[in-house]
């Protein structure tokens, strides 16, 4: 199997402050999703060696670190782009075409899905994760909360939005204040991605 590589970001790590700060934001990449990219690789390795060896495995301990693993690489490279200056014009503060019509539609308003996505954010229990999904037919979005990396997941969605509140995303910054971080990552929201996958 292909190995999974750390992304590098497509801005500065600055270039989210004073949302986001450099420390926090490196911290989080280089070290957080780097380790969830080695710890990924170093079970793919160790699946390889067993087949090659034709030894045993704790098929329920490699899986379920597998996809606590991969689960973490993946949600970080959408999370990265989910985010972009608040100066760019990608972090408009609002979606906009068919995105902003199908949340109107399912939400009723662009501001009723803000305040229930960010709940959504906020009553994760322990470290988890946000995110907006369409269906492969993206005909409906609905929200979902995924504990850790990979808990409460179902299959066969697209996530159009993640927001990252595991501790290590914000704590540097914003303390225990998990609701205020949520409250300033709107600032730095990527809505051109987002309607970018919902298009695909
Ligand atoms: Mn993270």
């Amino acid at each position: 199997m292909e190995k999974y590589n750390l992304p590098n970001l497509a801005y500065g790590y600055k270039d989210l402050e004073p949302y986001i700060s450099e420390e926090q934001l490196m911290l989080h990449h280089d070290k957080h999703h780097a380790a969830y990219v080695n710890a990924a690789n170093a079970l793919l390795d160790k699946i390889n060696e067993a087949r090659r060896k034709g030894t045993e495995m704790d098929y329920k301990s490699v899986l379920k670190s597998l996809s606590f693993n991969v689960g973490g690489h993946v949600l970080h490279e959408k999370f990265w782009e989910n985010m972009a200056p608040h100066s760019a014009e990608a972090s408009r503060g609002k979606p906009a075409g068919k995105l902003a019509e199908a949340i109107n539609k399912e939400f009723g308003s662009f501001e009723r899905f803000k305040t229930e996505f960010s709940e959504t954010a906020k009553t994760v229990e322990g470290s988890g994760w946000a995110i907006l999904v369409c269906d492969q037919e993206g005909k409906n979005i609905s929200l979902m909360q995924i504990e850790k990396h990979n808990v409460n997941y179902f299959p066969e969605v697209k996530i159009l939005l993640c927001l990252d509140v595991w501790e290590h995303a914000y704590y540097l910054d914003y303390k225990n204040d998990r609701a205020k971080f949520i409250e300033n990552w709107w600032n730095i929201a990527n809505w051109e991605e987002a309607e970018k996958r919902f298009k695909v």
